[in-house]
Formats: structure tokens, C-alpha cells, sequence
């Protein structure tokens, strides 16, 4: 049957479950690309879409919309299932618009407060952002906000990367 013989009540159904695929679609490509990004919380699909294409180092084209975009980076990950991209260095690390945004979420999901010490900013101390597994063994969990906590100066100096304590409540 073509299109033009569908009744009104047809074609409005086929287009219902098309606009619902196209749906499912987007949510299983933004569930791919985070879970690919080792992000946990909430990110909108732009931000997954400029996260992820950084790290395939990937220009993200802004006349196309981020549904499409995030479909295609999706798409990418597939051919080649590991970041293309890796952050080598640890300067690259600590400078890379993935951590700063992921440092912001860790300050927001676990407050300014030493997980340690329970020294808070009106303490006048700087606050670290540190690997509870760190990096050197852990380098999978880099990205895991559930890897994350948020120490003071001395406790995290205190702590070096010898010990994996989880300080959080
Ligand atoms: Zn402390």
C-alpha cells in the first residue's frame, strides 16, 4: 500500500511510531556515548555531543542538530569501541574540559567539605578533587564521579596515592 492510500488515522499512527523511534534512538545513543565517557549524573546531549567529540577528536558541526550528532558519535564509538583520543598526560588530565566539568559535579554532588577532616570553606582550605582509586591503578575509573571525593590540601596530600581510602559519609 503506498502512503497516499493510508487513511488520515493511518498515517497519523505511522508517524506517531516513527517520531517514537527516532525517540528510543536518541535515548539509546545519549545512554551509549555516557556510559562510553564513564559519566555518571546527569548530562544534557550537548554536552555529551562536545564531551565525547573532543575526546574522538571530532569537530562537532553546529548547524547540525545535537540528535543527529549524538547519533553519529554513537555510531563512531561502535567502529571503534575505544577512545580514540586517551588523555595521556596527567597535565592533559587535570586540564581537560572533561575533568573541569567533572570536578564541578563532584564539588556539587559532595559539597565543600573535606570528606576527611570535615574541614568546610569557612576553614579558609583549598579543596582538592581526589581519586579515591587512583589514576595510576585505576585508570578505567578516572571519569567515575562515584570514584571521586573531595579532600582538603593536607588530607589529600596526607593521603598520596598509596592508600585507597573512601573518606564520604
Ligand atoms: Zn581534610
Amino acid at each position: 500500500m503506498t502512503r497516499a492510500k493510508l487513511s488520515k488515522a493511518q498515517r497519523k499512527e505511522l508517524s506517531a511510531k516513527k517520531r517514537e523511534r527516532r525517540k528510543n534512538d536518541i535515548e539509546n545513543a545519549r545512554t551509549e556515548v555516557q556510559k562510553w565517557l564513564g559519566l555518571g549524573g546527569l548530562f544534557s546531549t550537548l554536552e555529551l555531543v562536545v564531551l565525547a567529540s573532543e575526546k574522538l577528536c571530532i569537530q562537532v558541526n553546529g548547524k547540525i542538530h545535537q540528535n543527529q550528532q549524538i547519533k553519529y558519535i554513537a555510531r563512531k564509538i561502535h567502529q571503534s569501541e575505544k577512545p580514540i583520543n586517551n588523555v595521556k598526560t596527567k597535565k592533559d588530565f587535570y586540564s581537560s574540559r572533561l575533568w573541569k566539568i567533572l570536578r564541578c559535579q563532584a564539588f556539587e554532588k559532595y559539597g565543600n567539605r573535606c570528606a576527611c577532616c570535615g574541614a568546610d570553606s569557612c576553614d579558609g582550605v583549598k579543596f582538592h578533587v581526589d581519586h579515591i582509586k587512583p589514576r595510576s591503578t585505576n585508570p578505567e575509573l578516572e571519569l567515575d564521579i562515584n570514584n571521586l571525593q573531595v579532600l582538603c590540601e593536607d588530607c589529600n596530600i596526607g593521603k598520596l596515592n598509596q592508600w585507597d581510602t573512601d573518606w564520604r559519609p
